[in-house]
């Protein structure tokens, strides 16, 4: 392992230096299989179908290949790239990606989705930009209006192009299509790929290279046989959770790996702070430095191992317990790799995997290459921590009555005798014995999110209708929510306002975390409309509506009971 700071996989894809400081920067070590496999030809100008979720590292893939294009500083900035995307969550999201990496070259970003003032979006725009991100119907409204230059653009991406689809955006999309330039370089990423997509392919694509990422070389059933649980959480919880869950599985050793050094560095400060000694091992480290951490491992006088993959290849650690995938990794060939450290020469073993929402069909990805079972976990409560920390202490006392020194301690029982019950004196001495294991006490809960975990394993990819799926303005079908709790929304607008159910799965998923998938089943009727959405998002539904305007207006929106 060497210690230079260069991003030298990147380098290798021909990337220009100003995007290479902004990879080192952010702490990437090497590119995601994805990344690596449609950079290069997206350089060259070829138009391509990816097949990848979220987590695989897909924004960067085409996000690179556009800032590579930015003009050098100077001038007013045109559109020279438009990406559209489903929801207002992932443009905005998006924006931030290519703002990180463009920064050294000064590339201007807007994103503009619905339920944001217009004004705003056509203030940015006139000041001039060099990539849109945008929801398709909020485009639409630019182009209409002709305040979304498109005349420049060299590139459109289509990301997680199912998604947008299943809101019912296809017309849209093919209009926006359409109203762009014909030497454009045009790119679709989707997790799935249904007929649809390849019909959009086949009309608006120039002989596109097909890159499908996750089922790639290695053996189905080839992961060792440990144990494997995944928690559900928003990225703001990770770290609480993670401190949580370990506190819980207390590891004898465990490597926990991140996908950059940033985030290598600040868990390992997170996670000294709840007690645990944690090192970090990443690619920046010298030769020297790596020797002594894994030292100290060997040791046992470290317990936690925060590492990057480049950092962590070819490492052999007999003492390790668990393997933790702070984030799901980018390929499930990844994932297999990194459970192989523990559960060796038929010790038990431990794999646990922190997925965001977004990130759960990776694990699914993962399930089916390995045919291996993760089981979705809650997040621990405060009082599971509270009773597993009983139950460390019960296990400490008991390793203590085993030992052959506590005669020494007899004069002190003796003299406390005299004045107090002795059933007080041991609860005294369990409470002192209880504080010196250092046991955190959490009083905040983890909101846990894997529920809708639940809602897309009752409905595999496989299964999903690809044909007859209704368009914008058809009435969705029914069934495919009956898996989870379903809550209700009434919303005061219907046919008679112009509303359609793609309406308003598209002002849904624009103001909220949900997508097209979770929301469900839609009825409009003349005055009004109900949706069901997962029945824990109803106050979220209920907010966001409110803050938006469907068709144009305000609109009454509660909770629907029969
Ligand atoms: P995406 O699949 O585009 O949503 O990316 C998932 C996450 O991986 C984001 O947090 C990115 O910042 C991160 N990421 C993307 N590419 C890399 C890379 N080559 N090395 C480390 N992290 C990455």
């Amino acid at each position: 392992m060497n210690s230079s700071d260069d991003t030298s996989g990147f380098a290798e894809l021909g990337l220009r230096k100003e995007l290479l400081g902004a990879l080192a920067t952010l702490g990437y070590e090497e590119p995601t299989p994805i990344q690596r496999e449609t950079i290069p030809p997206l350089l060259e100008g070829r138009d391509l179908v990816g097949q990848a979720a979220t987590g695989t590292g897909k924004t960067a893939a085409f996000a690179l290949p556009i800032l590579q294009r930015i003009p050098d500083r100077g001038g007013k900035a045109e559109p020279i790239a438009l990406i559209l995307v489903p929801t207002r969550e992932l443009a905005v999201q998006v924006s931030e990606a290519i703002y990180k990496y463009g920064r050294d070259l000064g590339a201007r970003v807007v994103p503009i989705y619905g339920g944001q003032p217009i004004v705003r979006q056509l203030q940015a725009l006139s000041q001039g930009v060099h990539v849109v991100v945008a929801t398709p119907g909020r485009a639409m409204d630019h182009i209409a209006r002709g305040t979304l230059p498109l005349g420049n653009i060299q590139m459109v991406v289509l990301d997680e192009a199912d998604e947008m689809l299943d809101m019912g955006f296809a017309e849209d999309i093919e209009e926006i299509l359409k109203s762009t330039p014909d030497s454009r370089q045009t790119v679709m990423f989707s997790a799935t790929l249904p007929p649809r997509i390849n019909g959009i392919a086949k009309r608006h694509l120039r002989d596109p290279l097909k890159i499908q990422i996750g089922l790639g070389d290695t053996k189905p059933g080839k992961a060792p046989l440990v144990r494997q649980t995944a928690y559900v959480v928003q990225r703001s919880h990770k770290p609480a959770a993670l401190g949580r869950i370990l506190d819980i599985e207390a590891p004898t050793a465990a490597i926990i790996f991140c996908r950059t050094r940033t985030e290598v560095d600040q868990l390992t400060e997170t996670m000294n702070g709840r007690g645990y000694r944690a090192e970090s091992l990443h690619g920046g480290l010298t030769q020297e430095s790596r020797d002594r951490v894994m030292g100290r491992l060997r040791a046992g006088t470290t317990e936690l191992l925060v590492a990057t993959d480049v950092a962590a290849r070819g490492l052999d650690i007999d003492q390790l317990t668990h393997v933790v995938n702070y984030d799901v990794p980018s390929a499930p060939e990844s994932y297999v790799h990194r459970i192989g450290r523990v559960g060796r020469a038929g010790r038990e073993g431990t794999a646990i995997t922190l997925a965001e929402p977004r990130e759960q069909r990776l694990l699914g990805n993962i399930e089916r290459l390995t045919k291996q079972k993760i089981s979705i976990e809650k997040v621990p409560t405060v009082a599971d921590l509270r009773a597993r920390q009983i139950e460390l202490t019960l296990e400490t006392l008991r390793e203590a009555l085993g030992s052959d020194d506590l005669e020494n301690y007899h004069g002190v029982v003796d003299a406390l005798a005299a004045d107090f019950d002795i059933r007080n004196v041991a609860l005294a001495a369990i409470k002192l014995a209880h504080a010196a294991t250092g046991a955190i006490i959490d009083e905040k809960e983890i909101p846990d999110a894997s529920q809708r975990m639940d809602r897309d394993k009752a409905r595999p990819d496989k299964g999903r209708p690809d044909k007859g799926r209704p368009e914008r303005g058809a009435m969705r079908d029914s069934g495919r929510h009956d898996s989870g709790d379903v809550g209700r929304v009434y919303v005061g607008a219907g046919r008679k306002d112009g509303v359609n159910p793609g309406d308003l799965v598209g002002a849904i998923a624009n103001e909220t975390n949900l997508s097209g998938r979770d929301i469900g089943p839609i009825k409009v009727s003349e005055h009004f409309a109900i949706v069901g959405v997962p029945s824990g998002a109803v106050e979220d539904v209920i907010a966001a509506l409110k803050r938006t305007t469907i068709k144009g207006k305000k609109v009454t929106v509660r909770r629907y009971t029969e």
